[in-house]
């Protein structure tokens, strides 16, 4: 849970750190203003992917479901500056697939909070293995990070890969090469 009060104290002793005065005009509704924004963009370490998840249909032999381009923003917990892009997440259901907004409600659990990418991906993997009980999963990250384009290295554009495989996936080339054609094509 956000403490609003604590978020707001800590503002405007920041704001006075880096040298500001916290009651000039533009400045004296910044405190409360970002107390606000972190509850909305922390709100996934409230919320449970089991939860989107529980609701699934049963379907017979369904092949390989993929959900590609999901957008998502996190917040990285080295410099709290934004790391955003887009997940592909591939699955192999054994009997019970999910509604294609629960996986994209499932990325949002687990980019709404502190973050590095690498455990992001691992998260949503394991709650998709932990709920669906599916025969493999495969979920794939592409992020720019604010830290890395607006300071330090310095390289707009450039982006970040993170993968997570479990199950059949693991093991399985042929799989992993299709997830890949598949993201990369149309369809
Ligand atoms: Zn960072």
């Amino acid at each position: 849970m956000v403490n609003k009060d604590k978020v707001k104290e800590a503002v405007r002793l920041l704001l006075e750190g880096i040298g500001e005065d916290p009651e000039r005009d533009g400045l004296k509704e910044t405190p409360e203003r970002v107390a606000r924004m972190y509850e909305e963009l922390l709100a996934g370490m409230e919320a449970s992917a089991g939860e989107h998840l529980a609701k699934t249909f049963e379907a017979s032999d369904p092949g390989m479901v993929i959900e590609k381009d999901i957008p998502f923003y996190s917040i990285c917990e080295h410099h709290m500056l934004p790391f955003y892009g887009k997940i592909h997440i591939a699955y192999l259901p054994e009997g019970k697939v999910v509604g294609i907004s629960k996986l994209a409600r499932t990325v949002e659990v687990f980019a709404r909070r502190l973050q590095i990418q690498e455990r992001m991906t691992a998260q949503i993997a394991d709650a998709i293995m932990d709920t669906l009980h599916p025969g493999g999963v495969m979920v794939m990250a592409e992020a720019e990070h604010m830290c890395m384009t607006m300071r330090g290295i310095k390289k707009p554009g450039s982006r970040t890969v993170t993968m997570a495989v479990r199950g059949a996936f693991e093991e399985d080339e042929r799989l992993q090469n299709r997830f890949f054609q598949m993201i990369r094509q149309g369809i």
